[in-house]
């Protein structure tokens, strides 16, 4: 793959820290920054902002939002 010019970014959580794994026949992304693992990856750097912000939201206000529980 000589095509460098895109990042990546983990579906999970935005980061653009994930990297391609594959011990042999195993394929996959892993995010280092949350822990996701999966062949889904985004490529689109808008999505990734949102997705980011989402995850940053749902994790830096732990406490007294139960009303607006969305598991995706
Ligand atoms: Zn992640």
């Amino acid at each position: 793959m000589l095509s460098d010019k895109k990042i990546k970014f983990c579906p999970n959580c935005g980061s653009p820290n994930v990297e391609w794994e594959l011990p042999q026949t195993w394929s996959k992304w892993k995010c280092f920054a949350c822990g996701y693992l999966g062949a889904f990856i985004i490529e689109d750097g808008e999505i990734a902002v949102e997705i980011r912000k989402d995850y940053i939201k749902k994790h830096s206000k732990e406490g007294k939002n139960s009303d607006a529980e969305q598991p995706i």
